[in-house]
């Protein structure tokens, strides 16, 4: 099977320490630590703990390092899918998927479901129909309703889905008992980005010039993951010319390519659009 599953064993576990910013977003996965970690301090009052939540924002946010940062906190296994995963030409495949992911899920709850770009499956039905048939994308988001309805709430299992474009989900996953709660994980501001920088900048032999004050302020409309980017570009442009450690130099060249880079694919995207 394709799902990935991370857990203590694996040695990989990512806390809230790693994520920088996104103090908000932050606050309410923090409750989802607290359901996975003591459930029964919520059932026991009767209440219904929530079986999923969407996080929704622009790419390279850190929505698949806060999904897995919620199961290093709770300290519970991690399983992941991409929504492409589910898509096959092949029919009953992504349906099939779909069961055994939670099938296995359940068998290790308490436990994280994380599905990145969910609207590779949960586009509204019958809405693309210049694409012909859908009838196998729609199979598997039936059976992904289907499976969220079926287990019960105090199962121990939550769903983490992670989207760019929220606007084009079908509205079913969003019903009561479903995916009811939507985190937004915006682009970091000018102090988020310090904050970035500093995470992504802690492994490097850095000179005394580089700051992460002025580097944030250098790279506004910057992604956590163009910040990681950066950092690692400057590494490497250092390494190439010897040096001993990384300069202001070398994250400012490495910046001018990162958006030399994005202004390339910003020029390919508006060309088909
Ligand atoms: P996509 O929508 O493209 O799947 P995403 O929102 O899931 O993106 P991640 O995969 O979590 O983004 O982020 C990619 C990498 O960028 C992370 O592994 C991390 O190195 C860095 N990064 C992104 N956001 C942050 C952040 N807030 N703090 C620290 N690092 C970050």
């Amino acid at each position: 099977s394709k799902a990935r599953m991370f857990d203590k064993d694996s040695g990989i576990s990512v806390t809230f320490k790693d994520v920088a910013g996104l103090a908000e977003a932050k606050i309410e996965l923090e409750e989802i630590v607290e359901f996975l970690k003591k459930p029964e301090k919520f059932t026991e009052l009767g209440g219904k703990i929530p079986k999923g939540a969407l996080l929704v924002g622009p790419p390279g946010t850190g929505k698949t390092l806060l999904a897995k940062a919620v199961a290093g906190e709770a300290n519970v296994p991690f399983f992941s899918m991409s929504g492409s995963d589910f898509v096959e030409m092949f029919v009953g495949v992504g349906a099939s998927r779909v069961r055994d992911l939670f099938k296995k899920a359940k068998e290790k709850a308490p436990c994280i479901v994380f599905i990145d770009e969910i609207d590779a499956i949960g586009r509204a039905r019958g809405k693309n129909v210049n694409f012909g048939g859908n009838d196998e994308r729609e199979n598997t988001l039936n059976q992904l309703l289907t499976e969220m309805d079926g287990f019960a709430s105090n199962s121990g299992v939550i769903i983490l889905a992670a989207t760019n474009r929220a606007d084009i989900l079908d509205r079913a996953l969003m019903r009561a008992g479903r995916f009811d709660r939507q985190i937004a994980v915006e682009l970091p501001d000018l102090n988020e980005r310090k904050e970035i920088f500093e995470v992504h900048l802690r492994p490097l032999r850095l000179a005394e010039d580089v700051q992460s004050e002025f580097m944030a302020r250098q790279t506004p409309g910057f992604s956590g993951a163009d910040i990681a980017n950066v950092c690692n570009e400057a590494a490497l442009i250092a390494a190439r010319k010897s040096k001993k450690l990384v300069g202001k130099e070398d994250f400012l060249d490495a910046v001018d390519r990162i958006v030399g880079g994005l202004e390339k694919k910003n020029k390919i995207i508006s060309k088909d659009e």
